[in-house]
């Protein structure tokens, strides 16, 4: 068998990994880079409107034969393992005919995406898979395991073909919601593994004040209490995970969370899947905010907006409750807050990827509003990856999205096997 890392030997962002038998070939995540040559911030719009040409001449795209759109497909699937557009940001040039393989959360998520502009990726082709369930796909058979990551309902692969079992951690942590799956995987480890391609974007990354998902709400919990002023919170409204933990610490301290139509849509879309998901229904501790940005004229257009009047909060209201707000944050609801001049005895929690702050500092400094940090990150600290890989006892392990792929024969000497970009190795 054949393995290719098209790109994230030594770069967090764009993974794309190919596997190749004798009779059948499938690639593994299609993404967005997220630091381009000099490692400035990718800036996507490179991508939008050029040709396929194009983007293979620039370096974005892999030169690989059959896999895009206008030449015959001779790749089986792809695979995708999470909804983070560094997984998955490059599919839109994918051939149509070609199956994109994907958790049922996931596919949900790119559909909303899609919808508010967010992805060309119309997610026409995908094919949701059974979590735990294999399948087959030309000679490989697909294992899909569902892992805790800050991306929704993300999953590493099991992959088999021609005796070689390849395990795809994709990204996955053990301190999230759902660690409870990192825990049951050092207690079943997959087994037999020649490969494990292995995530470390922690490599060379502190932890940070806060390490644990519980540990995030706790503290909120603690803020929202001790501060009688409103709050603001940034964070991502596909970081499901956050959303709940913000709900849940809501709920303890007695404020109300209120989110904005385009993060309510995301919830409720997921209710299906995912029961425990806080909606926007569910009482006194959440309402909707209707800022009158293009996502919210987006709902109104599709008559989607409708259903969310029951949870409707005003600015007035907003304004008599104000001490008792979480509100998230969104650029133009930040924006109506300071011409109204009610930005006064304020603080910004951010809660997010540190590498956006300077986007918004600014704006918050210029109104005197200080900023506190309370964060955990997506990826699995370099302890866990440690007992991960001495659960699994790989014959070899491959570095992928990480910034520091040297570090890992630090800890695992010989058994590191580097393969770099555009390279391909027999395994
Ligand atoms: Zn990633
Ligand atoms: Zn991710």
């Amino acid at each position: 068998m054949l393995l290719t890392i098209h790109r994230g030997s030594k770069e967090i962002g764009g993974s794309c990994v190919e596997l190749q038998s004798k009779q059948s070939r499938i690639l593994i995540d299609f993404g967005l880079p997220l630091v381009d040559e000099n490692m400035g911030r990718f800036d996507s719009r490179k991508v939008k409107g050029k040709s396929k040409k194009d983007l293979i001449k620039s370096g974005v795209l892999p030169d690989m034969e059959g896999l895009y759109e206008g030449e015959h497909p001779t790749v089986n699937a792809v695979l995708l393992s999470h909804p983070h557009q560094d997984h998955y940001g490059l599919l839109p040039f994918v051939h149509p005919d070609i199956p994109i393989y994907l958790s049922e959360g996931c596919k949900i998520l790119i559909e909303v995406s899609h919808f508010f502009g967010q992805t060309d990726f119309k997610a026409t082709n995908a094919k949701p898979v059974t979590v735990w369930k294999q399948f087959r796909e030309g000679d490989f058979k697909i294992r899909p395991y569902l892992v805790d990551h800050s991306g929704f309902a993300a999953l590493a692969f099991l992959i088999e073909a021609e005796g070689k079992k390849i395990f795809y951690s994709g990204d996955f942590r053990g301190h999230g919601r759902k660690s409870i799956l990192f825990e049951n995987m050092l207690k079943r480890p997959p087994k037999d593994i020649s490969y494990l391609i292995l995530e470390g974007s922690m490599f060379g990354r502190a932890k940070g004040q806060y390490q644990t998902e519980q540990e995030v709400e706790d503290r909120l919990v603690e803020l929202f209490r001790d501060k009688e002023q409103l709050c603001f919170l940034a964070c991502s409204s596909q970081n499901i995970d956050r959303l709940v933990s913000v709900f849940k610490a809501c709920k303890r301290s007695n404020r109300i969370f209120v989110i904005d139509p385009y993060t309510a849509s995301i919830l409720h879309r997921l209710k299906r899947i995912s029961p425990h998901i806080p909606q926007f229904d569910w009482g006194r501790n959440i309402r909707i905010f209707f800022v009158p940005n293009r996502c919210t004229d987006k709902m109104a257009e599709n008559k989607s907006l409708f259903k969310f009047k029951s949870a409707k909060i005003t600015y007035e209201q907003m304004r008599e409750l104000r001490n008792r707000l979480v509100v998230k944050d969104a650029c133009l609801t930040r924006k109506i807050f300071s011409k109204k001049k009610d930005l006064e005895k304020t603080t910004l929690i951010y809660s997010m990827w540190e590498g956006y702050l300077p986007d918004v500092k600014p704006f918050w400094d210029k109104n005197n509003v200080p900023v506190l940090k309370v964060h955990c990150s997506g990826h699995a600290y370099v302890e866990d990856l440690q007992e991960f890989v001495k659960a699994v006892t790989p014959k070899y392990i491959v570095p992928i999205h990480t910034f520091s792929p040297e570090k890992y024969s630090e800890h695992w000497g010989s058994c590191v096997k580097m393969v770099g970009d555009g390279e391909t190795v027999e395994i």
